[in-house]
């Protein structure tokens, strides 16, 4: 048990949230702020953005108790089912018993925030945070920006306050703070695939759809209700883009088109396509994360990531864990606990964001490529048979704990196995025969 502090969290998303229950547990006074209402007291479909939740975030949830209260809102989808044209193809994404789990943000959200309260952490909602003082942790809020503001200090100030963090902000204006953010030209929009009238799922519930189609792609995820929520990637601009779909009849003749089997399940899609706003996607690297023993940044706020690896809210869950290691090793001094943190977690958080720019490619190409799906089919097969030897990336980043910037490293140098693998003439036919696994053996060898 540490010395007890009182502590500020800026931001109740699912990071500031879990990180009050951790603070809690080590006897700490914490109050988080969110310029938000309550989620809990708005109305709300329970449909909302879903996230996939995989080992990192399950760790981070079950060492302090609460991973069970989760799984109970959570679907596991064990593989992914992708729609190219006129089948549907089925590729498990990890070993027997391996799944990652489909949930509503906004039901986990809640959730975490009901969880954050019964350990004692005090909410104070609708409440603007639009400075810090970086040297004291004093927080400044107010209605408005250039209106009357109040002082509130703390011994520490946690600023989860997502991609576009005030608490940041502030840390910008210091030299040799190094920043950088870079939008996709790729945005995303969502759609409902609602239930059937006895409320099952329309589509298969334990899997991950994917609708591949090269620059752009369709998702959808499972909710408990019976019903999916969908996203669609797609440019801003050019051939197959936002900027081409202007009316009711553009939208559906391009469904019709490129993802037929996804209209007689999505009703609504013209209405909710012109209703939801088109988002963008964004990648925050920023450096340090800390100051003195005094701020630090966690989550999206330090790290924001495109989705296409599924690990934002698990890297920002993962940052907790590792913030709770160095608790654990040096005891109250902070000092030390941020600054191993920020070290620690800097390389693997660059690493995740590399991780995920690459991913659009194989969600979005290569899933609907034979070649591809061959390649993972023949490293599935060495996996488990030399799960020494051999983990595919994906199963790295998703399945285990090991760093971020391990699954990277090694995953390049099994990429350039592969690619190798792929030339040999005939892989088709012999694709799971003796002389391939020996080939493969001998290239860990000599790489
Ligand atoms: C389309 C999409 C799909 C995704 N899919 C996945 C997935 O499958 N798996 C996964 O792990 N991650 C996924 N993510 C990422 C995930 O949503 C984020 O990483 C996660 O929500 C970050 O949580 P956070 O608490 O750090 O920040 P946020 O969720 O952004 O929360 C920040 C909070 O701070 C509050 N706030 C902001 N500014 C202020 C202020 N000035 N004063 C007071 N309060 C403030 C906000 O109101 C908010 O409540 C996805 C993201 C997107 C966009």
């Amino acid at each position: 048990m540490q010395n007890p502090l009182k502590i500020a969290i800026v931001g109740s998303g699912l990071v500031g949230s879990l990180l009050a229950v951790y603070l809690r547990k080590e006897g700490h006074t914490v109050h988080i702020f969110d310029r938000s209402p309550d989620i809990r007291k708005i109305q709300f479909s329970g449909r909302s953005i879903n996230l996939a939740m995989s080992h990192r975030g399950w760790k981070a949830l079950d060492t302090v108790g609460i991973g069970d209260a989760v799984r109970e809102i959570a679907i596991p989808m064990d593989k992914r089912a992708i729609h190219v044209r006129d089948k549907i193809t089925l590729q498990n994404y990890g070993l027997e018993g391996e799944s990652i789990y489909s949930i509503s943000r906004g039901s986990l959200n809640r959730k975490m925030i009901d969880l954050a309260e019964a350990a004692g952490a005090q909410f104070f909602f609708e409440q603007r945070v639009w400075d810090v003082t970086l040297s004291d942790a004093t927080l400044h809020i107010g209605e408005t920006e250039r209106g009357e503001w109040k002082d509130l200090s703390y011994d520490m100030v946690f600023g989860a306050d997502g991609a576009f963090s005030r608490i940041r902000h502030r840390m910008q204006r210091q030299s040799m703070f190094n920043y950088s953010q870079e939008f996709l030209n790729t945005g995303y929009k969502e759609l409902n695939i609602p239930a059937n009238d006895d409320g099952s799922h329309k589509l298969d519930k334990n899997s991950f759809h994917i609708w591949p189609r090269g620059e752009y792609m369709l998702i959808a995820l499972p909710n408990l209700d019976g019903s999916f929520t969908c996203t669609l990637f797609m440019p801003f601009e050019g051939e197959n883009s936002f900027e081409k779909l202007n009316t009711h009849s553009e939208v559906v003749s391009f469904f019709e088109k490129n993802f037929p089997d996804s209209v007689e399940v999505i009703p609504k899609l013209a209405e909710d396509f012109f209703k939801n706003p088109t988002s963008t996607l964004v990648t925050m690297k920023c450096f340090p994360w800390t100051y003195d023993d005094k701020v630090a940044l966690i989550g999206d706020a330090c790290h924001a990531i495109v989705p296409f690896y599924g690990q934002g809210m698990n890297a920002g869950f993962e940052d907790i864990s590792i913030l709770n290691d160095m608790m654990q090793r040096y005891g109250n001094d902070w000092k030390k606990i941020f600054s191993e943190y920020e070290k620690s977690r800097k390389p693997n958080a660059d690493a995740i964001a590399e991780l995920s720019y690459r991913n659009f490619m194989e969600m979005s190409s290569k899933t609907a490529d034979d070649k591809f799906l061959l390649q993972k089919k023949i490293e599935k097969r060495f996996y488990e048979k030399h799960p020494d030897k051999w983990i595919p990336l994906y199963s790295r980043v998703t399945f285990s704990h090991r760093p971020y910037s391990e699954a990277l490293a090694l995953g390049d140098r099994q990429k350039a196995i592969m690619d190798s693998i792929m030339q040999l003439p005939d892989i088709e036919n012999i694709w799971d025969s003796e002389p391939v696994e020996n080939r493969i053996l001998s290239l860990l060898k000599t790489e």
